[in-house]
C-alpha cells in the first residue's frame, strides 16, 4: 500500500476521528494515526473522550445518580426501595462496556468510510512527511498533501500535589476507583472537580473540593455559579473557596494536605485526592524542531480561526488549539478544516460554543454572560424563569435553578441563555438553534412550545424578557 495520503491526521480523539471521517467522505484519501492503549494495553480510539473523559464520566453520573435515588430519592413519588445496595465493580464494568463499544464503533466508522488507521506514535516533519513509530518500535514514513494535527490535552500536573497513581491522583484513575473512598479531596472546583465530586458523593463519600479562587465557577453567568455553590453545598458537597495547596504528603495510606485560606494555613486529612486543575496539549512531542512549528509558551499551537497553523497546509484542532476544551468544539473545527481541505466553504461560529456542566442540577449556557455584557458596556434586558413554576419540573420532582435569557436592549436579538436545572444539557440546545439563526426574545416567545415540557422554561423566560411570561407574578413597572 502506498504511503502517500491527501490527508493524515495525527490524534484520534473527537478532534481527529471526525476530521478523517469528513475527509474520506469528501473522496480525500486519509490516514488517521493513534497511539492511545486502554488498560489492557490494547489500542483504543476516541481519545480522552470516549476513554477517560466524556463518556465514562457520563456513565458514572447516570449510574450513581440511580444509586442515590434508589438510595433516598424516590420515597417522596410513593416509590420506596429499602436496602439499595452499591456494586461498585458492576458499575465499573457497565462502564467499560460502554467505552468498548464507542471505541470500537469509531473503528467500524473508519473502515466504512475508509480511513487507514496506523497504531502509533505520529510526529510531524519537515515538508509535511510525518514519521509513525508503532507500538513495537518499528518506524514508517507516511508523506501527506495536508496535515492535521490533533493530539489532545492531559490533566495538568502542580509541584505541591505529585500524582503517585494510588492515593493522590488524576482524572483518569478517579473514574476507576476499586472502592469509594470515606474521604475524598479534590484540588479544583471546575468542571471535572464537580462532576466526578458528584459520582463520588452519591456513592457515599464525603467530599471536600479545595478551589484556588475566590469566586465560583468563574466562566459560568455569575447569578447561576451562585445558585449552584448554594444547591452544591445542599448536597453535601464541601467547596472551600481561595483555597491553594501548598503541600501534600502521604502517611500511613492517607493524603495530608496543607492549604492557605486567606492567609490561614489549614490541614486535612483523606483517603484520596483528585487532582483536577486543567488540563495541558500534548504537543511536546509532537512536531520535530525542523518544521518549525509556532507554539506558545503554554504548549498551545497558533493557528487563525480557520485552525490554519504557521505551517502551509497543516491544520491543528480541538484541545491543542485555543478556545475551550469540549469535545464538540473540536470536532466541528475537524469539519471545517476538512471541508476547506476539499475547497468548500465552512466555518465554526466560536462565540455559540454551548457549554453544559453534568451535575444534578445541570448546568449549560451559550453566548454572552451577564457580567460580560457589562464589561463590554452592551446595554441588555433580562428575562427569567425558575423551574419551581414549570409543571414538567413539579411532575419531576425535580424543580431547583432556572432559565435566564440575555437580550440587546435595543434590537432585542439573544445575546445569551444561561440555565441551571433538570435535563439542562438538553435544552441549552434550543438556546445555540435560536441564537445561529438570530433569534430575538420576541421570535422565541411566539414559538409554541409543547405542554408539559422542561423546555416550556425557556419560552416563559424569553417571554419575561418584555414582562410577559405567564406562569410567574408580573414584574412591578
Ligand atoms: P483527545 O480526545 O485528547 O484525543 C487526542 C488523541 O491523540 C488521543 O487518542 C491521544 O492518544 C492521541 N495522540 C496524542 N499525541 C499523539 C501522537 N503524537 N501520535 C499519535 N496519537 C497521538 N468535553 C465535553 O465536551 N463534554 C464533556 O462532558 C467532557 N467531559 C470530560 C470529562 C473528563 C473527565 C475529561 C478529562 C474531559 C472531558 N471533556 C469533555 C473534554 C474532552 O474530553 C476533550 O475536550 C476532548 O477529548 C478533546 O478532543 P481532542 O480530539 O482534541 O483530543
Ligand atoms: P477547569 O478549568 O474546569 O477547572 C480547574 C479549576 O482548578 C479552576 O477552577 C481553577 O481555578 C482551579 N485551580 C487551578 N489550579 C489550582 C490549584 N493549584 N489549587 C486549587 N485550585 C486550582 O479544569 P478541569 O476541571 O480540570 O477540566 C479540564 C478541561 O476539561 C476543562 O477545560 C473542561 O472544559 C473539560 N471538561 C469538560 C467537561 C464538560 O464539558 N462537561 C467535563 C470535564 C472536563
Amino acid at each position: 500500500m502506498s504511503n502517500k495520503y491527501d490527508v493524515v491526521v495525527i490524534g484520534a480523539g473527537p478532534a481527529g476521528y471526525v476530521a478523517a471521517i469528513r475527509c474520506a467522505q469528501l473522496g480525500l484519501k486519509t490516514a488517521c494515526v493513534d497511539k492511545w492503549l486502554n488498560e489492557n494495553n490494547k489500542p483504543s480510539l476516541g481519545g480522552t473522550c470516549l476513554n477517560v473523559g466524556c463518556i465514562p464520566s457520563k456513565v458514572l453520573l447516570e449510574s450513581s445518580e440511580l444509586f442515590e435515588l434508589a438510595s433516598n430519592g424516590i420515597a417522596e413519588h410513593g416509590v420506596e426501595i429499602k436496602n439499595a445496595k452499591l456494586n461498585l465493580s458492576a458499575m465499573m464494568q457497565r462502564k467499560q462496556k460502554v467505552v468498548s463499544e464507542l471505541t470500537q464503533g469509531i473503528s467500524g466508522l473508519f473502515k466504512s468510510n475508509g480511513v487507514t488507521a496506523y497504531e502509533g506514535h505520529g510526529r510531524l516533519q519537515a515538508k509535511n512527511n510525518i514519521e509513525v513509530t508503532g507500538h513495537d518500535g518499528k518506524a514508517q514514513t507516511l508523506e501527506a498533501a495536508h496535515v492535521i494535527l490533533a493530539s489532545g490535552s492531559r490533566p495538568m500536573e502542580i509541584p505541591s500535589a505529585p500524582l503517585d497513581g494510588e492515593f493522590i491522583v488524576d482524572s483518569s484513575a478517579a473514574l476507576s476507583f476499586e472502592s469509594v473512598p470515606e474521604r475524598l479531596g479534590i484540588i479544583g472546583g471546575g468542571v471535572i472537580g464537580l462532576e466526578l465530586g458528584s459520582v463520588w458523593r452519591r456513592l457515599g463519600a464525603e467530599v471536600i473540593l479545595l478551589e484556588a479562587q475566590d469566586e465560583f465557577l468563574t466562566m459560568a453567568d455569575s447569578q447561576i455559579a451562585k445558585e449552584g455553590l448554594k444547591l452544591f453545598t445542599k448536597q453535601g458537597l464541601d467547596i472551600r473557596l481561595g483555597a491553594r495547596v501548598v503541600a501534600c504528603e502521604v502517611k500511613k495510606g492517607k493524603v495530608e494536605i496543607e492549604y492557605q485560606q486567606k492567609d490561614e494555613t489549614c490541614h486535612e486529612k483523606v483517603d484520596k485526592l483528585i487532582v483536577a486543575v486543567g488540563r495541558c496539549p500534548n504537543t511536546d512531542e509532537l512536531v520535530s524542531p525542523d518544521a518549525e512549528l509556532i507554539l506558545d509558551e503554554w504548549g498551545v499551537v497558533h493557528v487563525d480561526e480557520h485552525c490554519c497553523t504557521s505551517l502551509p497546509n497543516v491544520y491543528a484542532i480541538g484541545d491543542i488549539v485555543r478556545g475551550p476544551m469540549l469535545a464538540h468544539k473540536g470536532s466541528e473545527e475537524g469539519i471545517m478544516v476538512a471541508e476547506r481541505i476539499a475547497e468548500h466553504h465552512a466555518e465554526v461560529n466560536y462565540d455559540l460554543i454551548p457549554s453544559v456542566i453534568y451535575t444534578s442540577p445541570e448546568i449549560a449556557w451559550t453566548g454572552k454572560t451577564e457580567q460580560a455584557l457589562k464589561t463590554e458596556g452592551i446595554e441588555y434586558k433580562t428575562g427569567m424563569f425558575p423551574f419551581a413554576a414549570s409543571g414538567r419540573a413539579r411532575a419531576l420532582g425535580d424543580t431547583s435553578g432556572m432559565v435566564k435569557v440575555l437580550a440587546d436592549a435595543k434590537t432585542d436579538r439573544v445575546l445569551g441563555v444561561h440555565m441551571i436545572g433538570p435535563h439542562c444539557s438538553e435544552l441549552v440546545a434550543q438556546a445555540v438553534i435560536a441564537m445561529e439563526f438570530g433569534a430575538s426574545s420576541e421570535d422565541l416567545a411566539v414559538t409554541m412550545f409543547a405542554h408539559p415540557t422542561l423546555s416550556e422554561a425557556v419560552h416563559e423566560a424569553a417571554l419575561d424578557v418584555s414582562n410577559s411570561a405567564i406562569h410567574i407574578a408580573r414584574k412591578r413597572k
